[in-house]
């Protein structure tokens, strides 16, 4: 690394940083090393973002990075407790700035593993509701307790900060920086939740996976709305489907299970008035008809056969369906 010029002060640019909105994540050191943030800004030097007079913003204790548009400021800090953390706050669009971000964790990832084996770290997640959003010290989570949430089913966890006390949804605060083993964690989890939530609302075996079927139906439109937020920049190279599926969870927090729990009711509500009402249409149709025309009974059998087709789907459907498999008993 050659710096045109090493900034002896914090640039203006660090100063009046916008914390606010921007993807954030920190490193906690029980004890840090000297010179981790040296080697993580030399690996990293080929991003370095210029000032005005065009030179590179960095100084004795972080640097300004820029990569699509994205910019980003990692800087090493002391909290107000005296801990010392590593502070990574990125700026840009929803996409690009998880890149940067992901980009970032790995490059210090690598230097953690090559130059201090054995270092004691550990990584926080700010929160992200709305009490925390306007203090200039958040409530900040470790990745391992959110971990061990996620492990135990658990889907929020308690904020509690100077201001308020509130459950804050995991997947939320996981967003953007969480690696592809938590995130297939999570959509098991998820899917779990979501089983035993169709089995509370009274799930009625023979239907079962046509309901199955119009939820995907619902979660994909929920998918199309949600989508105006962009793709997940996580730290996943495959840019697996199951992506925007865990997105349209994670951007909605826990209130799509009451919105699915609503579908669910309302579609089982309604296919059980369907078919009992075609029962009791029928009962009185042919009764009427036999009174009246006796010899057309047999055409007025039709809605019959239609819901012994709708039956046998649905049996066709439970033997077939790969999901069925995996359904608690
Ligand atoms: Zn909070």
């Amino acid at each position: 690394m050659a710096p045109r010029l090493l900034l002896n002060k914090t640039p203006d640019e660090a100063n009046t940083w916008e914390r606010q909105g921007a993807l954030a994540f920190r490193y906690r050191y029980p004890f840090m090393p000297s010179g981790l943030i040296n080697r993580l800004i030399v690996r990293l030097s080929g991003m370095l973002k210029e000032d005005q007079l065009g030179n590179d913003l960095i100084w004795r204790d972080g640097a300004i990075l820029q990569q699509n548009g994205c910019t980003a400021l990692v800087v090493q800090d002391k909290t107000e407790k005296g801990l010392q953390v590593i502070d990574i706050s990125v700026q840009g669009k929803e996409f690009e700035r998880k890149d940067l971000l992901v980009h970032i964790r790995r490059t210090l990832t690598g230097i953690h593993r090559d130059s201090f084996e054995g270092l004691d770290f550990e990584e926080l997640v700010p929160c992200c509701c709305e009490a925390c959003a306007g203090l200039p010290e958040p409530t900040f989570f470790e990745m391992t307790k959110l971990q061990r949430y996620i492990k135990g089913k658990r889907t929020d966890i308690t904020c509690d900060n100077e201001n308020s006390v509130q459950e804050v949804s995991i997947v939320q605060l996981l967003e953007g920086v969480v690696d592809s083993r938590a995130k297939d964690e999570m959509r098991i989890g998820d899917r779990q939740m979501e089983e035993r939530q169709i089995f509370a609302a009274g799930k009625i075996d023979r239907i079962e996976d046509k309901l199955d079927e119009l939820l995907e139906q619902a979660k994909h439109t929920e998918r199309n709305v949600t989508n105006i937020y962009g793709p997940v920049g996580a730290m996943t190279e495959t840019g697996d489907v199951n992506q925007s599926e865990v997105q349209t969870e994670k951007k909605n927090g826990k209130k799509p299970f009451l919105k699915k729990t609503s579908i669910i009711i309302s579609i089982a509500a309604g296919l059980l008035a369907i078919l009992t009402g075609t029962g009791i249409w029928q009962f009185f149709f042919k009764s009427e008809k036999a009174e009246q025309e006796p010899q057309t009974v047999k055409q007025q059998v039709v809605p019959d056969s239609t819901v012994s087709q709708v039956g046998q789907k649905a049996a066709e459907q439970d033997t077939t369906s790969p999901k069925t498999a995996g359904k608690p008993q």
